[in-house]
């Protein structure tokens, strides 16, 4: 019955590429080779910030409470359109190509995160799109990596960082993330988001992890903006 039904749907209403929109797979050949990736060689060993090799000035001015983190790309076309198309158009289709792109970029840490946590969306986004969007993506790196994905953390109840300038976003994330009580973390785990954009929504959950017992926290995602 899925079968069949995916067919017709095909038919009637083609799947397209997720970024120059032609019809055919969910990501094209010539999309997937132009993906703006992020060299780790040439990338901040702290935050992941594509700028050289050395800890950038960010890292300098305000350790992040994180040991390292890492993105797949920068945040430009076609993997922005994708990141919209997934989780503001509700094509879950994508989570495994975005998931798939994410474990691909965290390959020089095979073997070190002894589980997965997703940063949590609010209610209210999750509401609002019918489906928790990061976790899916963390669920699908966790399988990627052979680890657990837990459902560790819980928000706070933060307001929408999209609207926020640099010092409100790190001021409204401080206190953001909440742990699950009776949580039990492993010592090595691997935060994920979808964007990275200044690093705090991802510094505030490694805090939250650190706090909950985890010994040491890395994170990453898909796409890194500015
Ligand atoms: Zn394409
Ligand atoms: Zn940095």
């Amino acid at each position: 019955m899925g079968l069949v039904l995916d067919a017709v749907l095909e038919a009637i209403l083609p799947t397209r590429c997720a970024g120059c929109d032609l019809p055919g797979g969910l990501l094209c050949d010539r999309c997937a080779n132009a993906l703006p990736r992020i060299e780790h060689a040439w990338a901040c060993p702290r935050c992941g910030a594509p700028f050289g090799y050395l800890t950038c000035t960010e890292c300098w001015t305000s350790e992040p409470a994180f040991e390292a983190g890492t993105c797949a790309g920068a945040l430009g076309p076609p993997l922005s359109r994708a990141i919209t198309l997934y989780k503001d158009s509700g094509e879950r289709r994508l989570a495994p190509v975005l998931g798939d792109l994410l474990a691909a970029s965290l390959q020089p840490w095979d073997g070190w995160p002894q589980a997965v946590v997703a940063v949590p969306a609010s209610a209210e986004a999750v509401r609002r799109r019918g489906f928790d969007h990061t976790a899916l993506i963390a669920a699908h790196v966790a399988t990627r990596l052979g680890v657990p994905r837990l459902d560790a953390l819980g928000c706070a109840g933060a307001r929408d960082q999209r609207a926020l300038g640099r010092l409100a976003r790190a001021v409204n994330v401080a206190d953001a993330f909440v742990a699950r009580p009776g949580l039990v973390l492993p010592p090595r785990v691997l935060c994920v988001d979808d964007v990275m954009t200044t690093g705090s929504t991802l510094d505030a959950a490694a805090a939250s992890l650190l706090a909950a017992g985890a010994e040491r926290v890395r994170v990453g995602a898909i796409a890194r903006a500015w």
